[in-house]
């Protein structure tokens, strides 16, 4: 099974997506379902969207399909990464100088947004005039001048209150307490150490005390409520080690699974769900030999809190979900998968055309990888004794196409903190889309690492997230059975 996933790595795009079309066929009847749901959540979500105000109508204004919002989130990311200020301002002037920001002005009916659309404008005149001779006047040069660092702290203030709507909280008691109002609702939660893969081994050690930290404080909090009720925390394994990579296979097992193992036993001392999160693509074998390790590994037995990420980005997902099938079914657990399309695409892309191979590990059509994720999820609705299925996504068809999928399977869906939740409040609670929902909330963020709050910013997106379970069947409610068709972006044949 090993070889099948390793044929796949690079293989042919285009004859791969059409036998993978085929599995992830719907019917008919689940192409309206589907369809349905995916225009009620959109129709009603677009509606709430419309009234809230702040960071949400902001990134509504500058949405990531703009090339304004684009270059907005490219400098939220990178400037809470960048040490040193002459870096921060050469950043600023590149992605601020070359958006529209005129076309914004005016667009939104929300003071802040215009506000905001305002400064960027002015802001993207005064830095691109950086090298503009035709606008030398001595005005300009003086604000110019006196202007940088302003602008500097500007963006900077606004980046940070853009990072705090992905923030649970500083510290992992703080984010347990943060959730409460949302566990009543129906949603529950699982809890990401911040931080990027550790370049040092002091990093690493400092990770595996947050992790460790984090884990009994979840635990308190979960209460024995078990893997599925309760809440869970997600691991990097690049953050546990300084060099996780295949290379040093040797090191990596010898050094690391004995930390990820401790982990892990701490974790099932507590009875919560234990995930490995996926990273770049040439990281995958060694992920999958650790998790066949730890699942192999007689301490373990009976107990059903491990969890791996699957990327449907790689031409390696579908076989990748066959083998850990596989897994589950001769270890005896009931394995938890979150399926994710996957995170690193750009990465992925940049770095097989820097090192001239012959392909790519992910697929270039986003379509392609949207139906990779559902022949996906269809392998893992067929296993339901051996995996646990967990989708992650955040959009709205993938979300319908799932429930037109499921039909009594056993599943949760999974948002992140911050991104997701205006969606999924219209999926969540027996009032929305009628799925019964286990609820409980529980957070272990970075507030055992003690490096500067714009630190942890960074490393809010795509890390702390909410889960909405669907823990059995349940009869479709209202809201899909009658909502009309959708015509949404790709359609399965
Ligand atoms: C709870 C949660 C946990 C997550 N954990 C991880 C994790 O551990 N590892 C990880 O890698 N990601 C993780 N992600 C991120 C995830 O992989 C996606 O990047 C993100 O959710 C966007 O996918 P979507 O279905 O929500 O949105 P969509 O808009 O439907 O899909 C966007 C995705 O499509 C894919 N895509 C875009 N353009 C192309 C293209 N040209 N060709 C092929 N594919 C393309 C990319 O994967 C992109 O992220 C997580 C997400 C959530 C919600």
């Amino acid at each position: 099974m090993r070889a099948a996933i390793a044929a796949r790595c690079r293989c042919d795009e285009a004859a791969w997506t059409l036998s993978l079309a085929e599995e992830a066929e719907l019917s008919s009847a689940q192409l309206a379902t589907a369809q349905g749901t995916a225009r009620a959540l959109t129709v009603t979500l677009r509606a709430e969207r419309a009234k809230s105000g702040g960071v949400d109508a902001l990134m509504q204004e500058f949405s990531l399909s703009s090339h304004e919002g684009i270059a907005l989130m490219c400098l939220a990311e990178a400037l809470l990464r960048i040490p040193d200020v002459a870096t921060r301002d050469r950043l600023i002037r590149d992605k601020i100088s070359r958006g529209d920001w005129r076309a914004h002005v005016g667009a939104s009916s929300h003071v802040f947004v215009n506000a905001a659309a305002w400064g960027l404008l002015i802001t993207g005149k005064l830095v691109a005039t950086h090298s503009d001779r035709t606008l030398a006047s001595g005005l300009t040069a003086v604000v110019r001048r006196g202007g940088e660092p302003l602008i500097r702290k500007g963006v900077d203030l606004a980046m940070r209150l853009l990072g705090k709507q992905f923030v649970t909280a500083e510290t992992i008691e703080e984010a347990l307490a943060s959730g409460r109002a949302r566990e009543a609702r129906g949603y529950r939660f699982s809890y990401d150490m911040l931080g990027e893969a550790a370049a040092t081994a002091t990093d690493a050690e400092r990770y595996f005390q947050s992790y460790a930290n984090a884990i009994r404080a979840i635990g308190r909090a979960s209460a024995r409520r078990g893997v599925y009720a309760g809440p869970g925390i997600s691991v990097k394994l690049s953050a546990l080690h300084p060099r996780y990579t295949r290379s040093q296979r040797q090191r990596v097992f010898a050094e690391l699974l004995p930390r990820v193992k401790s982990l892990l036993l701490l974790a099932k001392s507590y009875d919560i769900g234990f995930n490995i999160d996926a990273e770049e693509a040439d990281r995958l074998d060694l992920s999958l030999d650790m998790l066949e390790t730890l699942a192999t590994d007689s301490e373990f037995a009976g107990w059903n809190g491990i969890g791996f990420v699957v990327q449907a980005y790689q031409k390696r997902a579908r076989p990748v979900i066959d083998w850990i099938v596989d897994l589950g079914e001769r270890s005896g657990h009931r394995l938890m998968v979150r399926l994710v399309k996957g995170a690193y695409w750009d990465t992925e892309i940049k770095r097989a055309q820097i090192e001239g191979l012959d392909d790519y590990p992910v697929f270039t059509r986003k379509e392609h990888t949207d139906v990779s994720y559902l022949a996906c999820a269809r392998r893992l609705f067929a296993a339901p004794a051996a995996v646990y299925p967990q989708f992650a996504t955040h959009n709205a068809f993938t979300i319908g196409a799932i429930c037109a999928l499921a039909g009594d399977a056993e599943f949760e869906f999974q948002c992140l903190h911050g991104m997701g939740e205006a969606l999924y409040d219209q999926v969540v609670g027996s009032d929305k889309l009628g799925l019964p929902c286990a609820a409980s909330q529980d957070s272990a963020t970075a507030g055992a690492l003690s490096r500067p709050a714009q630190f942890h910013g960074a490393r809010f997106f795509g890390r702390s997230r909410a889960r909405i379970a669907r823990p059995g069947a349940s009869a479709r409610s209202p809201a899909i059975r009658g909502a009309p068709d959708a015509g949404v972006a790709f359609r399965l044949r």
